[in-house]
């Protein structure tokens, strides 16, 4: 009976799609029939074997038992049968404007003083193209580092078919506080620019929020902890930015406009206070406390841990720097462990960017992994949760009928071996094909 009633759901769904094409539009849609020797649904605690996906235009149509599912006629055919199959990944911190710069070649300042937009540009849409590649087909991409609305530009490129590329949910320019970001340590006579826009006070705060989301803001990105050291007890200080008024300020505007604010914090007050003002995220999130956690639970935060960055670059062993390099890959260690074990929303998040984008984004899984959480939980993180953070549940993250058509094939079981999510060899984004390597 419930075989009997999908297909005839599936028959009037299509029915209905073809009845809406045909009103909109006088050519139909091209259709796509994917034969998915395993697919995976992150909604479900096991996969399903045989399936065939079928796709009008840049949606899924159905997904069905192969058995049982007519393919229609003149369907372009791809067939995966003999790979598994997973919706499109999707990074929710990135920074394509970013390109793990070397201090040997100038570092992060090199990129505001001497490189024009267009460069800066055309290395961006370098990076959005590695993540497409690498089966990655959404990016919450939190902020320009001094490119100004750089990354709404690239998203409109990609959203024409001008440039290929994940979908994008841009933060533009990002907020910090006077002393809250690079560049710095230059003479203070000079006036320099900054990686951010700084804010001094509640007015200030909002207006820079009002300012980036008429602009395009998806997503609101706000500092609210800058340098990090190790302190007299051998903890991890970090110094806090915004006050609580000013961070309330930013969050306060951004949810009149029904859009979410993403906070980079290590720890201590900083972290408090973006708690406590309400943001939505938590970037980072180096030294979660017992309390904060409970925090977090209760207000329904997102955490978005980025453990594979803080491998990367690690001062000499026994200088200031060095120390505190290996203190916040440790706490951030301990701290994913107990977000797992309170069950807080994780997202994965990368900090691409702050690596170079000519390494792989799927080394966070092998961290996420190696620390405890199971294959399932996550690809989890990268897809069905996301989703739901992004307020794009059913639309990405998944494979199923009315989501769009993301989606990636690997050779291997995931769920066995996390490393395969490393070597993405099909990909399909918006029901167009950007990479298929699978034999
Ligand atoms: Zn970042």
């Amino acid at each position: 009976m419930r075989v009997f009633l999908a297909a005839v759901m599936a028959l009037w769904c299509s029915v209905s799609v073809l009845a809406q094409q045909a009103a909109s539009s006088s050519a139909p849609s091209p259709i796509t029939i994917i034969r998915a020797g395993t697919l995976i649904d992150p909604r479900a605690d096991a996969p399903l074997h045989n399936q065939v996906i079928v796709i009008r235009g840049n949606r899924v149509e159905s997904v069905g038992d192969a058995a049982s599912t007519k393919p229609p006629a003149n369907a372009r055919i791809i067939d995966l049968s003999h790979a598994t199959v997973l919706p499109g990944l999707i990074d929710s911190h990135t920074h394509i404007f970013l390109q793990g710069e070397d201090p040997a070649e100038g570092g992060y300042d090199v990129n505001i003083l001497k490189y024009p937009l267009a460069y800066r540009a055309a290395r961006a849409t370098v990076a959005a193209r590695r993540a497409l590649e690498q089966g990655f087909t959404t990016l919450r991409d939190v902020e320009t580092e001094g490119a100004g609305y750089g990354d709404v530009g690239i998203k409109e490129a990609i959203d024409q078919g001008y440039i290929p590329g994940p979908r994008l949910l841009a933060a533009t320019r990002a907020i910090s506080t006077t002393g809250g970001y690079p560049l710095e340590g230059y003479a203070p006579e000079l006036e320099m620019p900054k990686g951010v826009e700084i804010v001094d006070g509640p007015v200030e705060a909002r207006k820079a929020a009002r300012e980036q989301l008429s602009n395009g803001a998806d997503w609101i990105k706000v500092y609210m902890t800058h340098r990090s050291w190790v302190g007299k007890n051998g903890e991890l200080v970090s110094q806090p930015t915004l006050t609580l008024d000013e961070i309330k300020a930013v969050v306060d505007e951004t949810h009149g406009w029904q859009k979410k604010v993403a906070c980079h914090a290590y720890s201590g007050i900083g972290l408090q206070r973006a708690l406590d003002g309400g943001c939505d995220s938590i970037e980072h999130g180096l030294d979660l406390k017992d309390n904060t956690i409970a925090q977090m639970k209760r207000q329904g935060t997102w955490y978005c841990p980025t453990l594979a960055v803080y491998y990367h670059d690690w001062g000499p062993e026994n200088t200031p720097e060095g120390k505190r390099d290996r203190l916040r890959a440790s706490v951030h260690a301990t701290s994913f462990k107990k977000a797992m074990q309170a069950n807080l929303k994780i997202v994965f998040g990368t900090d691409m960017g702050g690596i170079k984008w000519t390494e792989p984004i799927a080394q966070e899984f092998d961290r996420m992994v190696e620390l405890g959480m199971s294959q399932l939980e996550a690809i989890r993180s990268a897809t069905v949760r996301p989703a739901e953070m992004l307020d794009m549940t059913g639309q990405i993250g998944v494979i199923a009928a009315g989501s769009y058509a993301d989606v990636i094939a690997v050779v291997d079981d995931p769920l066995k071996d996390i490393k395969q999510l490393g070597n993405v060899q099909f990909v399909m984004k918006d029901g167009q094909v950007y990479k298929n390597e699978i034999r």
